[in-house]
């Protein structure tokens, strides 16, 4: 791909937090977006109306879906895939639902690119998460070691994710060696229009503070999270797709906002105004038996950094204040029901 052409490009989970944002950027660098949804977790005024945009109402996972749009909107130069069950809460929800529904997704993606001529197939970047890695108390590099693709209960999204890029790595005949599938691994993107339902614990916090409430801080609140802020995660994106690296992969794609989640909700309340306190509150109490804590989590951005892509760089000071001054007005629409109070949680 050169980047003075346009692209023609695909998103699925367009009307998602990422993937609006992502439309939007690549919108204004004057590409051809369509965009796909089916508004589980989304919502259609997050999708952009001023610039040229398509945009179906599918769910893709459903067989057969993907393979048409291919066929009847395409050829596209890329195809990225964002839609999933995403966030703590509706994982413990149904952990083995998120599971099947985000490997339908991905097996429908590679069953509609083998009906497709071998010069017609989009290369596929995909999100996966930082939630793959286990344990480590340092920045995780993309060679460090994953969690089991079998496992269940809180981990059932990771392993969903892991066992995603497996899915499209063992399809790798599918594209020339230079366009084998990108692996996304997110840490913590956060920022404006970000939803508080999942259980992030930024826009969480943010509702909090802007209500005057207590912010939820799991245990100690000594977790070590690394936050990016959207818009510059939405500008790596598009810089990624542009360049079109030869090799694929996973790639790291997050921020250099390190921070324990209590200086975080610290940093929130200092900024709302003095309205609002933080409660310590036990995470098996307010997410279910089957939580269980991250409690350090840092990319290391090296691999991204040597494609000439420059990591996200807002400080966290910046990052609150931005997601504050958005959040309550751009986060979800009053057509958009509230429902319980939020796990607020540091899992992305
Ligand atoms: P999001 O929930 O805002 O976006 C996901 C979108 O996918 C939603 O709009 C939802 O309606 C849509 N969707 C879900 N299932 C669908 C289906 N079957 N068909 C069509 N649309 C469907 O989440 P996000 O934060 O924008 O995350 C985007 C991707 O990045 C996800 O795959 C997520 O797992 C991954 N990720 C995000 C983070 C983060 O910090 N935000 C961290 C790690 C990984």
């Amino acid at each position: 791909m050169h980047p003075q052409r346009p692209l023609r490009l695909l998103i699925t989970g367009a009307a998602g937090f990422i993937g609006s944002h992502l439309a939007r950027e690549l919108l204004e660098a004057g590409h051809h977006v369509h965009g796909l949804d089916d508004f589980s977790g989304g919502w259609a005024e997050r999708l952009p109306t001023d610039a040229p945009f398509s945009f179906e109402e599918v769910d893709v996972s459903a067989p057969g879906t993907l393979a048409r749009v291919l066929g009847e909107e395409g050829p596209f130069d890329a195809l990225i895939h964002l839609a999933a069950r995403v966030g703590v809460r509706s994982v413990l929800r149904d952990p083995e639902g998120c599971r099947a529904s985000n490997l339908r997704g991905v097996r429908e993606i590679v069953s509609a690119l083998e009906a497709l001529p071998f010069e017609e197939r989009p290369r596929v970047l995909a999100a996966s998460s930082s939630e793959v890695y286990e344990h480590k108390a340092g920045p995780l590099v993309e060679g460090d070691a994953t969690r089991d693709t079998s496992a269940s209960g809180r981990w059932a999204y990771a392993a969903s994710k892991l066992r995603g890029e497996e899915i499209l790595d063992e399809a790798s005949a599918l594209w020339a060696a230079e366009r084998q599938p990108i692996h996304l691994r997110f840490f913590n993107v956060v920022g404006p229009g970000q939803d508080s339902e999942t259980g992030m614990v930024l826009p969480t916090f943010a509702e909090c503070a802007l209500r005057g409430e207590a912010l939820p801080v799991h245990g100690d609140g000594q977790q070590v999270r690394t936050f990016a802020l959207v818009n510059e995660v939405a500008r790596v994106l598009r810089q990624l797709i542009e360049l079109n690296p030869s090799a694929g992969g996973a790639l790291n794609i997050g921020g250099r906002a390190r921070t324990t989640i209590g200086d975080l909700a610290q940093m929130v309340l200092d900024h709302a105004e003095g309205r609002g306190t933080q409660e310590r509150t036990d995470p098996l109490r307010r997410c279910g038996a089957n939580f269980e804590e991250i409690l350090y989590r840092e990319p290391d951005l090296q691999r991204l950094q040597a494609l000439g892509i420059d990591a996200p760089s807002a400080n966290l000071e910046a990052i609150v204040i931005e997601t504050l001054r958005h959040h309550l007005e751009r986060a979800r629409p009053s057509s958009r029901p509230q429902r319980g109070p939020s796990c607020a949680s540091p899992a992305s």
